[in-house]
């Protein structure tokens, strides 16, 4: 517990709320006061900056900590970083809010009413320890099936959470991340590399973007605010020109020179569209793409058969002219790229990855390169939301259920079902916050926030290069909450498991301190530094070099943690091309289905985005792949404040929420103004949204040049079961979806209130 708490206030908070499991009322009024005392803030003796590491999403941005009397009151980026040097986005000055959440867990608790009543009893980490390690070790007595869920990650701590769940043994499962790690099974599709992708938007010249959120929260948000940055307006180089294909007017899409106002599900058949107009008109490096190989002409025959320049028209709704003029513009540049959002359709994403390999963007600066990957057995996750999913109806159901977070409830299609959960013999929560873990769960074992914890993360490929992003704590552990490789350990001594095996770290900070030193071993690489002295460090690793920057890998380490991670950034050239070698060439994937056949009568150098006229909102029949359940399409969208990774109960989060058109703490959903006129919606008004599996209530944005017949929704899952700022956020609004797939388009009616 942190030193400026002392024993009686500790028990003031901990008897305040939920049969004294969280810190309550009493927290927000320690957070008033430490917001005081930083805003009375003057320099003192007392002040101190350490580093950290970002957790409120998967970049793992690094972090300075200022520190008064060991309570962090203020973070910033850390310059030294190479992926944010020295930003910080405001999820990540949230992360403040989960240190000081009042709705954090004080300590262990067991379970004292039903499941899902919020009634807790305090206990000590001794008897936690003890029942979970008997209730783990009985089903394994026993033959139940023990299972393991947490988010996706790579690192040595995510290494020793794994090793433990195998030696246990038990199912794992993961939930996947919006990095570029969800595109990497489509990429080894194309190319055979087992590795994520890198899109080097830094160095292209024309980028057509499919939907990627590229100024809003894109695979890795500040590289790719920073890349964007540095395309636009790149010292030496003419500006580089932006295409966002997008159905909402998001914040890219204002930023772009041109904005595409296409629903996702036309966006596959422009994509083959464009491929086929480079291809009819051989404006493609025929030399450069034989050389890579594969089955490039069976992949055109068939493209340009069915993607004509009519039949995409009428498909995507985009115009004959807009098509030949986007394709055109694409193979003049010189380092054209095209990129896609994490969450896009696989069919989508083979559209892009293709384009990208006709405009002879694999493997080159500005184009498509190869980052760092898993080993193909570990690339065949399990899914935490199907595995959740498939609790339901498991036979038997698992005897344990270990959630180490609530990721994969938040990414869920509906909201969760706590009676699958039932099945389940026991479920333990290691989650810190009061959340949707905390209401399937049995047996609380709170482990530390991000700013008490130790770092060991391999930040998802950005910009190719490996890296290793680490830190010690940055404040002490301020209530009775563990490390978690610390809580393994104890359970695996309880087990009597062989803990070579099973638990080779006492703790998260071993585990870390060990991976540095193995890099000391190999000689590579440079802990984090200024851009300049990482450039260096390129060259030399160039020419054959490595100069060891510290006298032992005692004091190696030292330095990686003070700096705050390790990279070597060193991106071996041509990688891609052996890899796609090896594969036998590229693997180039037509799409399932044709688009639409011209419509009768139709004129495709007629087809306008405008020729769409509110008449098609109130029937469907002329529109042949409309929704049949109702008359707007609806699609969803993330708004960048929504935070997968971290607490829900920041509500500095909830303020930004809708921004820039200011719609703090609710839903709001965004509709063109032909849309709002055919159901006398006004700006600002309240409606209610109906599907096939439900209803929601949103506030109406009215957007100019959304397409007519659409409607899309921000995606802000309530979390009824979090904290009590979580659960301010007006609706949930997965309901809408039912069980189908977020990235569908579903049919829906609006009714103004
Ligand atoms: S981009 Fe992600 S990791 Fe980086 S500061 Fe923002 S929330 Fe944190």
């Amino acid at each position: 517990m942190a030193p400026n708490i002392n024993r009686r206030d500790f028990l003031t908070y901990a008897g305040a709320t939920l049969a004294g499991v969280t810190l309550g009322e009493a927290g927000r009024r320690y957070l008033a006061r430490v917001d005081e005392r930083a805003a009375t803030w003057r320099p003192s003796p007392a002040e101190t900056w350490t580093v950290s590491v970002c957790r409120e999403c998967p970049a793992g941005c690094g972090v300075r900590v200022r520190l008064m009397d060991q309570v962090p009151v203020k973070l910033e980026g850390n310059p030294l970083c190479p992926i944010a040097r020295g930003r910080l986005c405001a999820k990540g000055q949230a992360a403040l809010e989960s240190y000081f959440d009042p709705d954090r867990l004080v300590g262990p608790a067991r379970r004292d009413g039903p499941r899902g009543s919020n009634r807790w009893v305090r206990i000590s980490w001794t008897d936690a320890i003890n029942e979970c390690a008997s209730r783990l070790g009985r089903a394994r007595s026993n033959g139940g099936a023990v299972m393991a869920i947490g988010a996706d990650g790579r690192g040595p701590v995510e290494e020793a959470w794994s090793q433990f769940w195998r030696a246990v043994p038990a199912d794992m499962a993961w939930t996947e991340q919006p990095t570029a790690d969800r595109l990497s099974s489509r990429f080894r599709a194309l190319t055979g590399a087992v590795a994520d992708p890198v899109f080097d938007l830094e160095h292209a010249t024309h980028v057509i973007s499919f939907g990627a959120p590229i100024v809003e929260d894109w695979l890795s948000p500040l590289w790719a605010q920073r890349s964007y940055g540095r395309f636009r307006r790149g010292v030496g180089r003419p500006r580089g020109r932006l295409v966002q294909v997008e159905g909402r007017r998001s914040l890219t899409a204002r930023k772009a020179d041109e904005w595409l106002p296409i629903p996702p599900e036309k966006q596959t058949a422009l994509a083959y569209g464009l491929a086929s107009v480079l291809l009819r008109e051989d404006r493609v490096d025929r030399t450069a793409l034989a050389a890579l190989g594969g089955n490039l002409v069976d992949f055109e025959r068939d493209v340009v058969a069915r993607f004509t320049p009519d039949n995409v028209a009428v498909a995507s709704g985009v115009p004959v002219v807009t098509l030949l003029r986007l394709a055109r513009d694409l193979a003049a540049s010189p380092q054209p790229l095209v990129v896609v959002n994490a969450d896009a359709a696989p069919e989508l994403v083979d559209g892009v990855f293709a384009l990208n390999a006709i405009v002879g963007a694999l493997d080159r600066p500005g184009g498509v390169l190869v980052g760092t990957g898993r080993t193909p057995s570990d690339a065949r996750r399990q899914s935490a939301v199907e595995a959740i999913d498939a609790l339901a109806t498991r036979s038997p159901a698992p005897a344990l259920v270990v959630l180490r977070d609530a990721s994969a409830f938040r990414s869920l299609a509906a909201s969760p079902d706590t009676a699958a959960f039932d099945r389940c013999g026991f479920v333990v929560s290691l989650s810190p916050y009061l959340d949707e873990t905390t209401a399937v769960a049995d047996l609380l074992l709170p482990t530390h926030t991000p700013l008490e914890s130790w770092h060991g993360l391999v930040p998802p490929s950005s910009d190719g290069s490996e890296k290793l992003a680490c830190a010690a704590p940055a404040a002490p552990a301020r209530l009775e909450t563990r490390d978690l490789l610390a809580v393994q350990r104890s359970i695996a001594e309880k087990l009597s498991l062989d803990l070579d095996q099973a638990s080779p770290f006492a703790s998260s900070g071993e585990a870390v301190r060990g991976e540095l030193e193995r890099l000391a071993k190999l000689r590579r690489g440079v802990p984090y530094t200024t851009g300049f002295e990482t450039n260096w460090a390129l060259q030399l690793e160039r020419g054959g070099w490595w100069v060891a920057p510290a006298s032992s890998a005692a004091e190696f380490t030292k330095v990686a943690l003070d700096a705050g991670g390790w990279l070597d950034p060193y991106v071996g050239a041509g990688r891609l091309r052996d890899d796609i070698a090896r594969h036998g060439g590229l693997s180039l994937v037509p799409p399932a289905l044709p688009p639409a056949s011209p419509v009768a009568g139709a004129r495709p150098e007629e087809l306008t985005l405008a020729r769409v006229v509110p008449a098609a909102l109130v029937t469907a029949t002329d529109d042949a792949d409309a929704p049949s359940e109702g008359t707007l399409r609806l699609t969803a969208f993330t708004p960048a404040p929504v935070n997968l990774g971290g607490s829900p109960n920041q509500p500095v989060l909830f303020e930004l929420l809708g921004q820039p058109d200011s719609a703090p703490w609710q839903v709001w959903a965004e509709l063109g103004p032909e849309t709002a006129r055919a159901y006398g919606v006004s700006h600002g008004a309240r409606i209610r949204i109906t599907s096939a599996s439900g209803s929601v209530d949103a506030m109406a944005v009215v957007i100019e040049r959304t397409p007519p017949g659409t409607i899309a929704v921000a995606f802000v899952p309530a979390q009824r079961a979090g904290g009590r700022w979580a659960q301010l956020v007006s609706a949930d609004v997965r309901r809408l979806w039912g069980r189908r797939p977020r990235s569908e388009t579903v049919g829906v009616r609006v009714t103004t209130l």
